[in-house]
C-alpha cells in the first residue's frame, strides 16, 4: 500500500507538502527505491515536466514501527524521478511542491482555495503502482482553509462527504485521475438516469443560477448516457462531478473518468437576474458545450482509448495517430448533444459548424498535414503552437469533428438513414469500453477504425477514411451536406481586401500571424512587426478595417512598420480575404428532408 499525506502548507506562498510513505521490498532495501512524477498529463498531450514544481524533497525512513525515524540520502536520477539509498523499513518521501498554475490542467493555491492534480503532486512509487492508495488530505495549518470544503470523485476511506480526511484509490492510475478542489465552492446537485451529479464552482460569480445549470446539464447527461446505453441507460460510473474554476477570461476543460475540471469566464454562467432570457446566451451555449464536451470524454478516450493509452506511459510521449477520432469525434458530439437535448435549435447548432468550417478553412496548414499527423505531432505542434501555426498545422479538433461530420453523414446516406456514427461509437463502447474498464482494458489499434466502422454499419469506408484523415484535400463537405438537406455556401459580403495576417490584441497594431500567400507576407511583413502608418495615416488595431475599406483588391499601399527598433516601408498588394466565411442553411424542399430530420431532428 502507498500512503500520501497532502498539505496545503503555505497557501499564500503557494506551497503543497506531499508526503509519501511505502513499506519497502526487500528488492528496494537493497537497491533503493525509486519515485518519480509524470511528464504529463492524459488528456494534454504536451510534456509539463511536472517535477519542476518542487522546490524541495527529502527522505526518511523509520525502521520498525517504534524506531526512530532516520534521514536517508536521495539520488536524483533523471529530470523526474529519484532514488532513495538502501534502507529497511517505511520509507517516506517528503516533497514541498509549488502550485501557482490556475490551469485545469496543473496545481493552484492560495488563501482562496486549493485545486490539484494528482499527476502534479503525487510521486509514483515504482513497482508499488498497483497496489492500492490511500491520501490523507489535510486542512491547512492556521487560519485560512477553517470553512473550506473538498470536492473530488476519490472514495472517501474515512473522511465526511466533501470534508477532509483519507480517500482511497485502487492503483496510481485511478489517484491521479480524480482531481482535488478545496475552498468555499458553490455546490448544486442533480441526477442523470439515477447518477448522482455534482457541480462545484469555485470563483466570484454574484447571483449564480446553479438551478439552471443542474437542470440544462441534467438534459445533456441524460441524452449521453443513452446514446451509448439506449437500452439500460447505464452511466460508466456511479457519481460525477463537474469542477468549475470560474474566472474573468478563461476557457478550458480536461477530462477524467468521473469528473472534470473546467475554466470558463464568469460571465458565461447564467445569473438568477431575471432579465437572462431562456434561450441560452452564446457564452453560456459555449459552457454547456465545453461540459458536454469532456462529458463525452468519459466515454471516449478515458474508457474508449487508443491502445497506446492502455496503459499510460507518464514518463515520455505515447504516440497516437488517432485523437482526431477521441477529439475530434468528442469536438462533433459536444455541439450536436447540446441540439438533441434540447438545450439549442437547428440555427445555434448549425452557427456553431459554421465556426468549425470556417475555422478550418482559414488555415493554409491543413494542405500540409493531416488530422492523424496532427495527432501524432500534438507534443511538439498542436499543443506547442507558435504564430506559423495557421500556416504549418490543422487542428485534430476541428478538422476531426468536421471528418467526423463526414463520416456520419456519409453512413446516414448509404444506409438510407438506417445506420449513423452513433452506431460506430457503441461498438466502440462495447467493443472496448462496458465489459473491460478498468481491468482488461484493451485501447483501439491505430489501423483498426475502419474495421469497426465496417462491422458497426456494414459499410466499408477504408477508402474515405484515409483520404479524410490521412489525407490532406478538403472534405467534400458541400456534397454530403446537401444530400442532408443542409446547402453550404460561401457568402460573398464577406470577400474584401485584407492584410492576410492576424492582429494581436492590445491597442497597437501588430502582427501575430502572417498567413501563407497574404498581402502581408508577399511585401516582406513578418509576425511581430508594429505596424504604424498606412499611405500615411496612424494604424492602430481598431481603426485598421476602417482604412482598409476604403481600398479595392489589388490596390498597393505603403506601409510604414518597426521591426525590432527599426522603422521600415512595405509597398502591399491588397489581397482577398482567406476564404470568405459560409452559410448553411435548411433546404425548404430537398430529397434530404428525411436524412436531415434523423441528423438534427425536426
Ligand atoms: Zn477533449
Amino acid at each position: 500500500m502507498v500512503r500520501y499525506t497532502v498539505i496545503p502548507v503555505q497557501p499564500d506562498a503557494h506551497l503543497f507538502s506531499v508526503a509519501c510513505s511505502v513499506v519497502l521490498t526487500d528488492g528496494a532495501a537493497r537497491l533503493g527505491q525509486v519515485f518519480s512524477l509524470p511528464a504529463w498529463i492524459p488528456g494534454s498531450y504536451m510534456i509539463r515536466e511536472f517535477s519542476r514544481n518542487v522546490v524541495e524533497i527529502r527522505a526518511e525512513v523509520r525502521a520498525k514501527s517504534r524506531a526512530p525515524v532516520q534521514q536517508i540520502e536521495l539520488t536524483k536520477l533523471d529530470k523526474h524521478s529519484w532514488r532513495s539509498a538502501p534502507c529497511q523499513g517505511t520509507l517516506t518521501i517528503i516533497a514541498t511542491i509549488y502550485a501557482w498554475d490556475l490551469s485545469v490542467r496543473g496545481a493552484h493555491l492560495d488563501s482562496t482555495h486549493g485545486f490539484f492534480n494528482g499527476a502534479s503532486l503525487f510521486l509514483r512509487v515504482i513497482g508499488h503502482e498497483e497496489e492500492p492508495h490511500v491520501l490523507d488530505l489535510r486542512r491547512p495549518p492556521g487560519r485560512i482553509g477553517s470553512d473550506w470544503r473538498v470536492a473530488t470523485t476519490l472514495n472517501e476511506l474515512n473522511a465526511p462527504r466533501y470534508g477532509f480526511g483519507t480517500y482511497r484509490a485502487s492503483n496510481y492510475d485511478e489517484l491521479i485521475d480524480h482531481p482535488v478542489e478545496m475552498g468555499e465552492f458553490k455546490l448544486g446537485k442533480f441526477k442523470a438516469h439515477g447518477v448522482p451529479h455534482e457541480i462545484a464552482i469555485t470563483g466570484k460569480v454574484p447571483r449564480l443560477d446553479i438551478e439552471r445549470i443542474c437542470a440544462d446539464l441534467q438534459c445533456v447527461c441524460e441524452t449521453q448516457i443513452a446514446l451509448f446505453e439506449p437500452k439500460t441507460f447505464r452511466a460508466p460510473f456511479n457519481r460525477y462531478m463537474f469542477l468549475v474554476m470560474a474566472v474573468g477570461d478563461g476557457y478550458g476543460g480536461l477530462e477524467h473518468r468521473a469528473s472534470t475540471a473546467l475554466i470558463c469566464k464568469r460571465d458565461d454562467l447564467p445569473s438568477t437576474v431575471p432579465a437572462m432570457t431562456y434561450a441560452p446566451s452564446e457564452g453560456y451555449q459555449s459552457f454547456l458545450g465545453l461540459a458536454s464536451h469532456e462529458y463525452f470524454h468519459s466515454w471516449n478516450v478515458k474508457r474508449i482509448k487508443p491502445a497506446v493509452f492502455a496503459p499510460y506511459t507518464l514518463e515520455n510521449e505515447a504516440y497516437t495517430r488517432l485523437l482526431w477520432i477521441f477529439e475530434g469525434f468528442t469536438s462533433y458530439y459536444d455541439d450536436l448533444l447540446l441540439l438533441r437535448s434540447g438545450l439549442i435549435e437547428v440555427p445555434q447548432y448549425l452557427n456553431q459548424l459554421e465556426k468549425t468550417i470556417q475555422n478550418v478553412l482559414q488555415g493554409s496548414g491543413r494542405k500540409k498535414q493531416s488530422v492523424a499527423e496532427s495527432s501524432f505531432d500534438a507534443w511538439i505542434k498542436y499543443y506547442r503552437q507558435d504564430e506559423n501555426a495557421p500556416n504549418a498545422i490543422v487542428s485534430y479538433y476541428t478538422k476531426g469533428a468536421l471528418v467526423a461530420l463526414a463520416i456520419d453523414l456519409h453512413i446516414r446516406h448509404v444506409s438510407g438513414g438506417r445506420r449513423s456514427l452513433d452506431d460506430v461509437m457503441r461498438l466502440l463502447w462495447v467493443r472496448f469500453g462496458r465489459d473491460f474498464y478498468p481491468t482488461n482494458a484493451r485501447g483501439l489499434n491505430e489501423d483498426e477504425f475502419p474495421a469497426i466502422v465496417r462491422e458497426a454499419t456494414g459499410i466499408t469506408m477504408k477508402r474515405q477514411i484515409d483520404d479524410w484523415a490521412y489525407g490532406t484535400s478538403d472534405l467534400p463537405l458541400v456534397r454530403l451536406l446537401k444530400r442532408a438537406g443542409v446547402d453550404m455556401s460561401r457568402v460573398a459580403g464577406a470577400i474584401r481586401p485584407t492584410l492576410g495576417a492576424k492582429i494581436a490584441s492590445g491597442n497597437e497594431c501588430r502582427l501575430a500571424q502572417v498567413h501563407d500567400g497574404g498581402a502581408a507576407q508577399q511585401s516582406g511583413l513578418s509576425a511581430g512587426d508594429l505596424l504604424v502608418a498606412l499611405d500615411g495615416l496612424r494604424i492602430t488595431a481598431s481603426n485598421l478595417d476602417a482604412l482598409l475599406t476604403r481600398y479595392a483588391i489589388g490596390d498597393t499601399v505603403q506601409i510604414h512598420a518597426f521591426r525590432r527598433d527599426e522603422l521600415m516601408v512595405f509597398e502591399v498588394a491588397l489581397t482577398e480575404s482567406g476564404h470568405g466565411s459560409y452559410k448553411l442553411t435548411c433546404l425548404e424542399k430537398s430529397p434530404g428532408l428525411r436524412l436531415r430530420r434523423a441528423w438534427l431532428g425536426a
